[in-house]
C-alpha cells in the first residue's frame, strides 16, 4: 500500500456533468424571475445561451458576463421586444449566426396585468396576448425548422397554473396561458417524429417581480398588510402555502432537456403545490 495519498482531484471542475455541452439555447424573458433561473441552470449544463429581456444595460451587461464567466459558455444577449416579430425574427438570426443552431427554446416572457373584465384596458388585454402567447407562435416557428433537420430540439413554454384553471380579473393572463397550452400540444403533435418535444410548464405562485407588484397592488386595494395579502390572497389557492421557487422550475427545464424525458412532449406539466389537484 503506498504510504501516501494520490493528488486530491478538482471534483467539481472535472466532474460535473455537463449533459448540454454543445447545445445552443434562447430563454425569452431572462433577464429576471424565473427566466434568468432557467438561463443560469441551461448554462450550468453546458447550453451555450442567448439571454433576453429589458432592464438596465449595465445590470444586463454584469449578468452575461457572470453566467459566461461561472459556466464557460458563451452567453449573448438580445433586447428584441416580444411583442415584435422583426424584433423576434432577429433574434434568432443573432442565435443563429453565433451557435450555427438553436437547440432549446424556453418561452418565459411574460407581463400580467389584474382588472375586472369590464374595466379591462384593451392594450394591456393586446399586450399581454402578445408577449404571453404570440411571441411563442413567432419563436417557435423561426426554430422549428431547424430542429426537425437536426432531429433533436427542446421546446419549453412557460405557462402557469393559470393555463389550466381561471381566476377573476385575470382575463388576458388566463386566456393567453390557455393558449399556450394549445399552442404546446400541437407543436408536439408536429414535432414528434423529429425528436423535438414540446411541453408546458405551470408554475403555481413564485416570487418574483410579477408577482412582487401584485401584492403591492393587492395590499392597497384590500387596505391589508403585505403578509396577509401573502397568506390570505395569493397563497390562498396553493395548497402547501409555500411560493414555487425559481430553482425548482429551472430543474424541471434541465430534466426535459435531457434524455430521460424524450417521451414526455405535449404535457402541460403542473408545479404548483396542489393549486390545479382542486
Ligand atoms: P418577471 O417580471 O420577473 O420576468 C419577466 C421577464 O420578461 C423579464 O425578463 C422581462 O424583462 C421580460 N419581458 C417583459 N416584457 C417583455 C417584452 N415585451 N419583450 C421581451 N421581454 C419582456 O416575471 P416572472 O415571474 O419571472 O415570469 C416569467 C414567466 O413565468 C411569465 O411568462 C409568467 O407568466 C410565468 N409565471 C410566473 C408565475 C409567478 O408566480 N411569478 C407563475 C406562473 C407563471
Amino acid at each position: 500500500m503506498p504510504d501516501t495519498l494520490p493528488p486530491t482531484e478538482n471534483k467539481t471542475a472535472q466532474h460535473t456533468p455537463r449533459p448540454l455541452a454543445g447545445r445552443a439555447a434562447i430563454v425569452t424573458g431572462s433577464t429576471s424571475g424565473i427566466g434568468l433561473a432557467i438561463a443560469r441552470g441551461l448554462a450550468a449544463g453546458g447550453a451555450g445561451l442567448l439571454l433576453n429581456g429589458f432592464g438596465d444595460a449595465s445590470e444586463i451587461e454584469t449578468l452575461r458576463a457572470g453566467i459566461s464567466d461561472e459556466h464557460e459558455v458563451d452567453v449573448l444577449y438580445s433586447a428584441a421586444d416580444m411583442t415584435r416579430p422583426e424584433e423576434i425574427a432577429g433574434m434568432i438570426e443573432a442565435a443563429e449566426a453565433h451557435f450555427g443552431k438553436v437547440d432549446i427554446l424556453v418561452n418565459n416572457a411574460g407581463i400580467q396585468h389584474v382588472a375586472p373584465l369590464e374595466d379591462f384596458p384593451a392594450e394591456k388585454w393586446d399586450a399581454i396576448l402578445a408577449i404571453d402567447l404570440s411571441s411563442a407562435f413567432h419563436t417557435t416557428r423561426g426554430v422549428l425548422a431547424g430542429m426537425k433537420k437536426r432531429r433533436w430540439g427542446r421546446i419549453v413554454n412557460i405557462a402557469s397554473a393559470h393555463g389550466l384553471v381561471g381566476s377573476p380579473f385575470k382575463s388576458a393572463y388566463v386566456a393567453a396561458k390557455h393558449g399556450i397550452v394549445g399552442l404546446t400540444k400541437v407543436t408536439a403533435l408536429e414535432a414528434a417524429e423529429f425528436e423535438v418535444t414540446c411541453n408546458a410548464i405551470c408554475p403555481g405562485y413564485v416570487w418574483t417581480p410579477l408577482v412582487e407588484k401584485q401584492i403591492g397592488e393587492q395590499a392597497v386595494a384590500h387596505s391589508i398588510s403585505r403578509e396577509k395579502v401573502v397568506q390570505d390572497v395569493i397563497l390562498a389557492p396553493q395548497p402547501n402555502k409555500r411560493f414555487v421557487t425559481v430553482e425548482e422550475i429551472s430543474a424541471l427545464v434541465a430534466y426535459l432537456c435531457s434524455p430521460p424525458a424524450q417521451s414526455i412532449t405535449g404535457a402541460a406539466l403542473a408545479i404548483d403545490g396542489g393549486w390545479t389537484a382542486h
